[in-house]
């Protein structure tokens, strides 16, 4: 489907053609777009009625459903729904000189992570890459920062819809200016997708999410660990920092009592070996979601992990969740809603 982010350079040089307009248009738009990240009204430079032409055209793939803040308006998540009916949300995070934007790749997810929200609700359909983008540069039209880093974070597998997040990166990089290094894929561990992102020409950064040191607990808590576990996900994770002469770093979601013991850190900190650049790992406190029964872990265990992780000579970094009043992490704003 046609939607405003969904061509490149040459598609709309095409629409120009067809519409009877100088060529130049195309290019003005496309880096207006793009490059400027402005949105379709500010591109004074373009004529009003073409811009008018331009917009039904181009229709935006979502409509707002919800747009909530949080942290002093720092932090900003919207509920944004598809012509299809498909809900699927963004994350904005500010900070002084940039900002971060936290993009969803699916409308759910079917991996049925247990602690994860998007994973209770199951998998409704794939995002296009114009989908992708779009987030991007919608949060980007409500942030005075300039958008430098974007996290596959949302909902969603992005590793289960590899062509379209290889192809979103692409123009990311290429077409709005953003450096690949500040694009990070997070995947659950889907091995051939990392092994599809490690031939990707592109040095984006790779996030592994591992949430257990070992695969009796991990298969409890992410079952694709039964198709493609520890040890083979930890290989193509090894395979991809050493292609990239890249650091990899891990998600490790701290639930209290079950995956935050110091021996389970020490267990992980002997699997994490053998990485060029290191390993880093980090520790985010569980956000509680209805489906699942576990509670995060309190500061203080959370910090004695980080220690022995690092005493393994593995890096460490304990994350503050940021937006938990609004719900603004791992699908549950969406789950919220009917
Ligand atoms: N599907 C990808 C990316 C989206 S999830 C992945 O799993 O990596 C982004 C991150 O949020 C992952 O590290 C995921 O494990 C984590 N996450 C999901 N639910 C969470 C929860 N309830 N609390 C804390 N982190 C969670
Ligand atoms: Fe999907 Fe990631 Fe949630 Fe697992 S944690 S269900 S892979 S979005």
């Amino acid at each position: 489907m046609t939607t405003r982010y969904s061509m490149r350079l040459p598609e709309l040089e095409s629409l120009i053609a067809m519409l009877g307009e100088p060529a130049y248009r195309a290019r003005q738009l496309h880096e207006g777009l793009f490059r400027q990240r402005r949105p379709l009204d500010a591109l004074t430079n373009i004529p009003r009625a073409l811009r008018a032409r331009l917009a039904g055209e181009l229709p935006l793939a979502f409509a707002v459903d919800m747009t909530l803040l949080a942290d002093d308006d720092t932090t900003a998540k919207w509920l944004w729904r598809a012509a299809d009916g498909a809900q699927i949300e963004t994350v904005l995070m500010r900070y002084s000189a940039r900002a971060t934007v936290c993009v969803s790749s699916q409308a759910g997810c079917a991996m049925g992570c247990t602690f994860c929200a998007t994973g209770q609700a199951g998998f409704e359909r794939h995002l296009s890459v114009g989908e992708v983008v779009e987030q991007v540069l919608r949060a980007q039209h409500a942030s005075p920062q300039r958008v430098s880093n974007v996290v596959f974070m949302g909902m969603g597998e992005p590793l289960a819809n590899t062509d379209t997040v290889i192809d979103a990166c692409t123009r990311l990089h290429e077409d709005v200016g953003i450096s690949a290094r500040h694009l990070t894929v997070s995947t659950v561990g889907v091995v051939p997708g990392m092994e599809r992102l490690t031939d990707f020409d592109l040095p984006v950064t790779l996030a592994v999410s591992l949430h257990a040191p070992d695969d009796a607990l991990r298969e409890q808590l992410v079952p694709l660990n039964r198709r493609y576990p520890l040890a083979a996900v930890l290989d193509a994770a090894r395979a991809y920092a050493e292609r990239k002469g890249r650091r990899v770093s891990f998600e490790y979601a701290c639930i209290s009592g079950v995956n935050d013991l110091p021996h389970q850190a020490d267990a992980l900190a002997g699997r994490l070996t053998g990485f060029r650049g290191g390993a880093h790992v980090n520790l985010i406190p569980l956000n509680d979601t209805a489906g699942y029964p576990g509670r995060p872990s309190d500061a203080d265990r959370i910090a004695t992990f980080a220690e022995r992780l690092r005493a393994g000579g593995v890096q460490a970094t304990v994350r503050r969740n940021r937006g938990t009043s609004i719900d603004a992490a791992c699908g549950q704003l969406r789950a919220r809603t009917p």
